[in-house]
């Protein structure tokens, strides 16, 4: 990302609203936020296959793996504002498990982009599937998005919840069910 370029979008945005770049208060908020957006979209830039290949255990259980509350942020690619939460993640290895930080470092890969949720939720589990063949692969996420709350009174508490839930986990209705029960939906 060229943050000099990003900074002089942002100068012009500020005048655009109707607002002084000049201004004391103003005058390194470009880079603020040219530096922010570096880090918020840093998925485009970290390959999650990578993250998943230096990870990646042999093991002979073949019970569920539940990795509860996972933090969200990311950005909705409509508004480009924040929606944020919580992640859900569930699979059933067959001869590999992943490490758990690096589950946590997966969701960060894609959520550190302009996303919508339903996406975001179906590449996590596609992902967690192509990198270990599990039997299956459950993913819940809960978020609440800030272009709805900041611009709406009457939606404040609206959660979104969006679930992709791939092999054993979306053809086996009990499996299915101790997943989701385990997560409390
Ligand atoms: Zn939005």
């Amino acid at each position: 990302m060229n943050k000099k370029r990003v900074a002089a979008l942002v100068k012009e945005l500020i005048q655009e609203i109707g607002e002084d770049p000049a201004r004391e208060g103003l005058l390194k908020t470009p880079e603020r936020v040219a530096d922010a957006y570096a880090f918020l979209t840093s998925g485009y830039r970290t390959s999650a296959r990578r993250v998943i290949n230096n990870a990646m255990f042999n093991a002979e259980a073949n019970n569920m793996v539940l990795l509860k509350n996972v933090e969200v942020y990311s950005l909705c690619e409509h508004h480009m504002l924040p929606f944020f939460g919580a992640c859900h993640i569930g699979y059933i290895p067959r001869k590999k498990v992943l490490g758990v930080s690096k589950l946590a470092r997966i969701v960060d890969c894609y959520s550190r982009r302009l996303q919508i949720q339903e996406r975001l939720t179906a590449q996590i589990a596609h992902d967690i599937m192509d990198a270990i063949n599990p039997e299956g692969v459950g993913v819940v996420m809960e978020c609440r998005h800030l272009c709805m709350i900041m611009r709406g009174v009457e939606k404040q508490d609206s959660v979104m919840v969006t679930s992709s839930v791939l092999g054993s986990f979306h053809n086996d209705t009990s499996t299915r069910s101790e997943f989701l029960s385990l997560v409390g939906k």
